[in-house]
């Protein structure tokens, strides 16, 4: 047996690489899709209380929420929180791009964490560019590229999800 090679047969460095990898996917659990938009809906809820039509289809809006409190421009389309939202990202170093035409069909087509990863789109985020409500579908290569849980842009993503969590509980 090779020195460096343990007895399952793996190298020290292909353990860690799988460990790695292993801790990327926990990552891709704790953080997916319907997270951010828990997230997108703990800003509405604590930041801008936008009733529009957009927050409701999103379900940015829960019913009972309505009921209570003050909420802008409710069942309109005049939006206040899209603006809003878009500004706290890019303040914590995250970028979108709005894009049209996205096809999520081809056979090297890749998931993580429930996003569709457009890897051609150099941003965290890419939003849908036929739907006006600020629908994330997937990530770009500034997320879905990332090889370990301590990229810096999981890192920023995180942080996002973590504080409005934190507030609202
Ligand atoms: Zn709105």
């Amino acid at each position: 047996m090779p020195k460096n090679k343990r007895p399952c047969g793996r190298t020290i460095r292909e353990q860690q690489r799988e460990i790695e990898s292993l801790k990327l996917r926990l990552f891709w659990c704790a953080y997916n899709r319907s997270v951010f938009t828990e997230t997108m809906w703990e800003f509405n809820f604590l930041r801008t209380r936008c009733g529009c039509i957009n927050c409701c289809t999103r379900g940015s809006v829960e019913a009972d929420d309505m009921e209570t409190g003050a909420w802008h421009s409710r069942k309109t389309f005049n939006c206040v929180w899209q603006h809003a939202f878009e500004q706290e990202l890019l303040v914590r170093g995250l970028t979108f791009k709005v894009v049209c035409g996205l096809t999520n069909t081809g056979p090297d087509h890749v998931v993580v964490g429930g996003y569709d990863f457009y890897p051609e789109h150099d941003c965290h985020f890419v939003i849908g560019g036929e739907r006006k409500d600020w629908v994330v579908v997937g990530v770009g290569n500034l997320l879905g590229n990332a090889t370990h849980e301590l990229d810096a842009g999981l890192l920023r993503y995180k942080k996002l999800c973590d504080d409005f969590r934190d507030e609202y509980d």
